[in-house]
């Protein structure tokens, strides 16, 4: 029988290496006593939100850090994370004639699954960094050693971080029709600048319209958050019962499973299918079909809409070969799913200089593809998963500005996966407007 501790019985990948496993058995019992981030309400209405999007009637936008670190929760950061998003889903609402559903990676997206359990520099070996959850990025062992009290902390700054969200989503933007949050004179050199100019002034003219013609001069803006459910600990002390016997993880809206955690006898799946929050599936090019198909049913054997969205991430060389097979079993098995594209988790290669980056045209070239290939198979990209921040970072080559590999050292600030700046995302939003018409 499936309870919130359930899944402790069963293999627990990413587990964190703690040296003292009675202080993570306090920190998890602390935290089982403070109240949730989110509500059952919220989360039924999203899932409702995401129901509509797998029968294209609304689109799903994701997207934050590949990792938020506890540094980056200040008034700059999460207003800049919010604000970028915003005008990425009213460039998108604009081009795709439908309501977008907002989903940030944040305010609990601080657990990172690692494929190596150490690092090395220097002839020094060390436990990877896990993410701010459960230690620190430095290269030092005191760092790196796991430290329960983090779990405490990371529920902290994302309630933090939430309470603002909530507080600058309730009162407005202040007027995102203005010139200052469209300055595009990075895509002077594009070959597509007219069009971009073209999108963004016919946006901000919807936007003065809608501002004349019903002045509400504080909008509600409706958004939601999402994270990897990975520190089961973490996730499971936050799981609550909610109305008719059914439990909710209450720290986020949307948990997702992760490409490493996938493992249909593992504890996270066995965690995920008890909650009755929308889950999401990261589906990479090594998962075999018929694991996927068992997954699904495992995550939603009563097959309700909106309950599972399958992220894909197969990568711009292997979306062709990939795609098709895996839409055409999902619907030979009557699963109703909402398919995602991640463009971003495919395309991450490592420079000449050792630095993990993915390039502007890859990242494309998979959105492209994603949107023709469910097209062409009669079924419905619903949405889109991206890693970005607003910050002028210099992590993915290309884009407009034409960023190139000497470009990458100046500005590298993420501790883990490569993210689009703000200019990238705005411009890869604008890209999506084209790219789906068909
Ligand atoms: C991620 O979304 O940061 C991630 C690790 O993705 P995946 O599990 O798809 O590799
Ligand atoms: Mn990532």
């Amino acid at each position: 029988m499936w309870r919130p501790d359930s899944w402790q019985t069963r293999p627990l990948q990413q587990f964190p290496p703690y040296p003292d496993l009675p202080a993570l058995q306090k920190a998890t019992q602390e935290l089982q006593r403070l109240p949730p981030l989110v509500t059952e309400a919220e989360i039924d209405n999203l899932q409702r939100q995401l129901a509509d999007a797998a029968a294209g009637k609304r689109f799903l936008l994701q997207g934050g850090d590949c990792a938020e670190s506890f540094a980056d929760c200040n008034t700059d950061s999460i207003t800049a994370k919010l604000k970028i998003l915003l005008k990425m889903s009213l460039v998108l609402v604009h081009g795709l004639q439908k309501p977008i559903i907002r989903v940030g990676r944040i305010a609990g997206q601080y657990a990172k699954p690692r494929s190596d359990e150490f690092e090395s520099r220097d002839e020094q070996v060390l436990p990877s960094y896990r993410g701010d959850l459960i230690n620190g990025a430095e290269f030092d062992a005191g760092s790196r050693t796991p430290d329960p009290k983090r779990l405490l902390t990371g529920y902290g700054l994302a309630s933090l971080t939430l309470n603002y969200i909530r507080a600058l989503t309730e009162s407005g933007f202040g007027d995102l029709s203005a010139a200052e949050h469209w300055d595009l004179s990075f895509v002077a050199d594009s070959p597509r600048a007219d069009e971009y100019r073209q999108v963004v002034s016919d946006v901000r003219r919807a936007i003065a319209l809608m501002q004349t013609v019903a002045p509400a001069p504080a909008q509600r803006t409706e958004f939601f958050t999402c994270h990897e459910a990975l520190h089961l600990h973490y996730e499971s002390a936050l799981t609550r019962p909610g109305r008719d016997h059914r439990w909710y993880n209450l720290s986020t809206h949307l948990p997702w499973i992760g490409m490493r955690t996938a493992d249909l006898a593992g504890a996270h799946v066995e965690y995920m299918r008890g909650i009755s929050n929308p889950v999401a599936l990261k589906v990479g090019p090594k998962l075999p079909l018929d694991t996927l198909r068992r997954l699904c049913q495992a995550l939603n054997p009563e097959r309700l809409p909106g309950r599972l969205t399958l992220i894909h991430r197969y990568g711009a060389d292997q979306i062709e070969s990939l795609l098709p097979a895996a839409i055409q079993a999902i619907r030979a098995d009557g699963m109703p799913v909402l398919w995602c594209a991640d463009p971003m988790h495919g395309n991450t290669r490592t420079t000449t200089n050792g630095i993990k980056t993915r390039r502007f045209d890859d990242i494309l070239r998979e959105l492209e593809s994603s949107f023709a290939i469910h097209h062409d198979c009669h079924s419905v990209l619903g949405g889109v998963h991206f890693e970005m921040t607003a910050e002028p970072v210099t992590e993915c080559l290309g884009g407009a500005s034409g960023l190139e590999e000497q470009d990458l050292e100046r500005a590298y600030k993420s501790l883990v996966d490569p993210r689009l700046n703000g200019e990238q995302a705005l411009e890869m939003a604008l890209s999506i407007v084209r790219v789906s018409e068909r």
